[in-house]
């Protein structure tokens, strides 16, 4: 029972190739789908396409924290070669990158240990005609919401024309069974895509061809976004596979989680967390992030961080390395008695923490997937991209959180801030928020629970390799 993923007697085991794009948001949830079909008796070659920005991932640490059926790769790209503009780099990776999939696919063939199925990001379109010029079956893998996913699908068949106009969203909403939107609730690359226009053509190119993949899987859960999935179930051939999120997580036995997630592009600052955390009460300290690529302007930096402050909680929050300095002068030394600041933090084992009581969030679609998951409330405060419809979401579909409020220009200030998260950790809507949040964890944990929809579907999808095998 060695690497090449033998089972009983010797026979080798169906393998799988999954194919993550090098964003943390992106190699997460692939990684705990793999160690799903790993648990499920497949085995896995994990394949990250590795760029200058991710050096700080050790492979080899990681890779003695993963199953030995679980082997992670790497795919580098020159960094000389990268190039500028989002268009050139995208066009670049492609040529690159595909080139050296197949190359991949080719030599686990010469090794005896055939590749039976590509499972690449969906952001990655092109994968699918790899491996199918290998002869390989694949499966796209959705890292959106589905409500998100629905709104760019209407964008790409043309039936929704971009930037979106008011009167165009009633229709919308009775189209994909979405509750009633503002423009600003839409994710923000339909409303404000004169700033990003190659951004937009990259999120909706993966609907170019995801109908003709074998399989089409995304991170969230069929009761999660139940009107969404009816409406659509007709429409496209998407499956739910989440929150890919370890059981022991969700179970909160943080003791045996604290060894399962890996592959983290940061360092994160662990023992201090978990340090900081123990000596806190339950429910007590307000955790801030806005993931691994928000950046924030240094006068919202500033809101933010007297907002938190005014709000006279214990708080952790994650300012990243790069964004330090737009912090106020001697604010960690000012407010050490309230808070930890840190540049990474493992931040699956601080939600699953009993000393935090609410989530100040970008709504990254991880963030947001895992904060309801472990039941923790947020305070939306979302940038751009899909962040702003999770926080529609957040707010008004499972009522699990507050959105701060904005200008017209999208700011907060600092008494914005300050009153949402007094509002959730101690107020009156805080109250009906933890009961919901308390609910949407079941639900969560029923979906990938063994016989759950998001189990049934994983498990149909090894079955179907290993009857193929
Ligand atoms: N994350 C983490 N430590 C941190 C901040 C974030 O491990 O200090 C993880 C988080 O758990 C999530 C991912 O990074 O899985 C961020 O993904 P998300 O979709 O929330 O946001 P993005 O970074 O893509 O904007």
């Amino acid at each position: 029972k060695g690497e090449r993923g033998e089972g009983e007697g010797g026979r080798r085991k169906p393998h799988v190739l999954a194919f993550p794009f090098p964003f943390q948001g992106h190699i997460n949830p692939l990684l705990q789908f793999s160690k799903r079909l790993v648990s499920k008796g497949l085995q896995v070659t994990f394949v990250i396409p590795f760029t200058d920005s991710n050096l700080d991932l050790d492979i080899d640490q990681a890779q003695r924290r993963l199953p030995p059926t679980l082997r992670v790769h790497t795919i580098t790209i020159n960094p000389d070669d990268e190039l500028k503009s989002a268009d050139d780099f995208f066009n670049h990776f492609e040529k690159v990158v595909s080139l050296k999939l197949k190359e991949f696919i080719h030599a686990q063939e010469a090794l005896g240990n055939p590749v039976s199925c590509v499972v690449y990001d969906s952001i990655m379109p092109w994968a699918l005609e790899v491996a199918r010029d290998q002869g390989v079956v694949a499966a796209s893998f959705f890292t959106q919401s589905n409500a998100v996913n629905a709104i760019y699908y209407r964008v790409h068949e043309g039936l929704l024309r971009v930037p979106v106009k008011q009167e165009e969203l009633a229709v919308l909403g009775l189209r994909l069974g979405l509750p009633p939107l503002e423009i600003s609730d839409l994710p923000s690359l339909v409303y404000d895509f004169h700033s990003y226009p190659s951004s937009l053509r990259h999120v909706i190119s993966r609907f170019s061809n995801f109908k003709k993949a074998d399989w089409v899987f995304d991170n969230t859960f069929d009761t999660l976004e139940e009107q969404v999935v009816s409406r659509m179930a007709s429409q496209w051939p998407i499956k739910n596979i989440g929150p890919t999120i370890p059981s022991t997580y969700l179970d909160n036995n943080i003791l045996k989680a604290d060894q399962d997630y890996g592959l983290s592009l940061l360092k994160p600052q662990a023992d201090t967390c978990s340090k900081w955390l123990d000596s806190k009460e339950t429910g007590s300290v307000v955790y801030v992030s806005f993931g691994s690529l928000a950046t924030m302007k240094e006068d919202q930096m500033e809101e933010l961080a007297w907002g938190i402050t005014m709000s006279n909680n214990h708080f952790l929050w994650v300012v990243r390395q790069e964004e330090l300095n737009k912090l106020p002068i001697n604010f960690i030394q000012d407010t050490a008695d309230k808070g930890l600041v840190v540049t990474w933090c493992p931040q699956l084992q601080v939600l699953a923490h009993r000393a935090v009581g609410c989530f100040v969030t970008h709504c990254g679609w991880n963030s947001t997937l895992e904060a309801l998951s472990l039941g923790v409330p947020m305070v939306a405060v979302p940038q751009w991209t899909d962040q702003t419809t999770n926080a529609k979401f957040v707010m008004d579909v499972w009522e699990v959180g507050i959105r701060v409020k904005v200008d017209t220009k999208g700011f907060f200030t600092r008494q914005e801030i300050d009153e949402c998260i007094r509002e959730v950790m101690d107020g009156e809507r805080g109250l009906g928020i933890k009961k919901n949040s308390a609910k949407w964890k079941k639900l969560a944990m029923q979906a990938v629970d063994e016989g759950g929809s998001s189990d049934n579907n994983i498990q149909q999808f090894v079955e179907q390799l290993v009857l193929r095998h």
